[in-house]
């Protein structure tokens, strides 16, 4: 097979170009990119929102396959063919126990794997009940494949839910062509070797032919686990590892945006209008604006206090700047999630109560969740994104911004914390917990000269455009089959030089 041109513009048929005739792919993730729900009697379902989910929905409908994911399958069937009236591929849904529930999913994968990837070992609870679910859950997931598995499959498995899969599904089919996708950071060997199930998880992992990671600091820190658990050689130089006689091959593989579909958006006439009526709403000079899942990893609430020590330094910007902080429900039966929840409320409540006058409102806090095409006026009405995370595998926030500021002016400022900053280095790059620091980023956004902004700024746009969501589902499958129609042992497919 060979590998497709990333930048190949007509995604169709290079997706046509790259599926043999003769495999079908199959992905394999916690979410299913539909809500199968029944409404009298009839089956309907509702998409979920997100570029990522589009995209690999678009590779379904072309090239067919399977779609194995937790859902509901109560009153719904446990295999929908999609679309329904017309259907392209297969929906494999996996019915999970309100225990396993909450401690695989809340458990196991939300105050275990999350928390010590991002770092925050102190939320971290190893406990053993969430510890057996976890195994439980990949073992269902391995059955509902056994059930659709045609023998052919190239297997496209995503993030941390499912790190025992690769292995479960290598035990029974030895010639599966099985690719992982590693969403969020993997941690520095120190940090990861924290785990107590550390073994398990990699010897999981190792089940694949190709694990991809966002940035190469992530796939190094991979490699390293793998040599200080194991006690083997890693090739840090080709980016694999031999193990239990086979070739893993680790690459880096930064995910994109809809770079297209946001650019548009916020080229419509009806949008721009809406982002000017966004801006007569706020009524400042200067709209800030963060967009957030409401997540520990975030750095809401340290932006938050950035943003208060900012009024209390400039006080020369008192009525004439206004942060809008929109703040997306998640992960609300979490108790972590509550206590955060709780926490911002006061800040936000504080600094409104402190410098809120009359006539001008300092802060804006939206507690929901907005589709794109409203989001995307958001973004077009800002000055200044805050993406400040204290740690994020990507941050798809920071391109979209980007990609919506079709006048090629605004101000990014991002954490170096966020994968993001590994391609978005135009940005004004911030360390998320250096209060003082984020305090003079704001204050740089709102004097940095047009020009400078500008260039910036026409440089992230082209950063985002390049390596778009298209280019990185190509790039990881075409890779992925790349892999195994070479001999590993000879080959290098990520030569240092060549990785990002
Ligand atoms: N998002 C959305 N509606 C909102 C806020 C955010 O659809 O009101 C989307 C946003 O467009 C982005 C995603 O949520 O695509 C957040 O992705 P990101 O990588 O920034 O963070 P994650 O939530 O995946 O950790």
């Amino acid at each position: 097979m060979r590998l497709l041109d990333p930048l190949a513009s007509d995604f169709t048929s290079a997706m046509e170009n790259l599926m043999h005739k003769d495999t079908r792919l199959t992905i394999i993730s916690n979410r299913a990119p539909f809500q199968l729900k029944r409404k009298a009697g009839k089956i309907y379902y509702d998409k979920n929102v997100g570029g990522l989910v589009s995209v690999l929905d678009e590779i379904m409908c072309q090239g067919g396959g399977t779609w194995i994911a937790w859902g509901e399958s109560e009153d719904t069937p446990s295999r929908v063919g999609i679309p329904l009236d017309d259907p392209k591929y297969f929906m494999r849904l996996v019915d999970l126990t309100d225990l396993e529930v909450r401690n695989y999913y809340q458990g196991f994968s939300n105050r275990v794997m999350w928390p010590l990837c991002h770092y925050f070992l102190d939320r971290c609870h190893f406990r053993s009940e969430y510890w057996k679910a976890y195994r439980g859950v990949n073992e269902k997931f391995a059955r509902a494949f056994d059930m659709v598995s045609q023998g052919q499959d190239n297997i496209w498995i995503h993030d941390f839910h499912l790190t025992l899969l690769p292995s479960l599904l290598r035990e029974r089919h030895r010639d599966l062509s099985i690719g992982f996708f590693w969403h969020i950071p993997f941690p520095s060997s120190p940090v990861f070797r924290v785990l107590p199930w550390r073994k398990e998880v990699l010897r999981g992992l190792l089940g694949c032919d190709l694990i991809g990671f966002q940035l190469r600091q992530h796939a190094d820190n991979f490699l390293q686990s793998v040599a200080d658990v194991f006690k083997i050689p890693v090739d840090l130089e080709r980016s694999s590892v031999e193990f239990e006689d086979r070739v893993i091959k680790v690459g880096v593989f930064p995910v994109g945006i809809d770079y297209k579909k946001w650019n548009d958006l916020a080229t419509s006439p009806g949008n721009i209008e809406k982002a000017r009526q966004i801006r007569r709403e706020v009524g400042a000079e200067h709209i800030l604006i963060g967009v957030d899942r409401l997540d520990y990893t975030k750095g809401i609430r340290e932006r938050l206090r950035a943003y208060e020590h900012f009024l209390e330094k400039y006080p020369e910007y008192h009525g004439r700047i206004c942060m809008v902080q929109i703040a997306v429900p998640s992960r609300t039966r979490v108790e972590e999630y509550r206590i955060l929840r709780r926490e911002i409320d006061e800040t936000v409540g504080r600094i409104s109560g402190r410098f809120s006058t009359r006539k001008w409102v300092p802060l804006r806090y939206l507690y929901k969740t907005f589709p794109m095409e409203e989001l995307v006026n958001y973004y077009a009405a800002a000055d200044t994104a805050m993406v400040t995370p204290l740690r994020d595998g990507m941050n798809l926030v920071a391109e979209e911004y980007a990609a919506s500021r079709i006048r090629e002016d605004g101000c990014l400022i991002l954490s170096e914390f966020a994968g993001a900053s590994g391609i978005l280095g135009d940005a004004v790059i911030v360390n998320p917990y250096d209060i003082d620091g984020v305090t003079e980023s704001i204050h740089l956004s709102l004097t940095m000269k047009e020009g400078e902004k500008r260039s910036r700024m026409q440089r992230l746009r082209q950063a985002v455009k390049k390596r778009d969501v298209y280019w990185w589902c190509q790039t990881f499958l075409s890779t992925l089959m790349d892999v195994n129609s070479k001999d590993p042992y000879q080959e290098s497919l990520f030569p240092t030089s060549k990785v990002l």
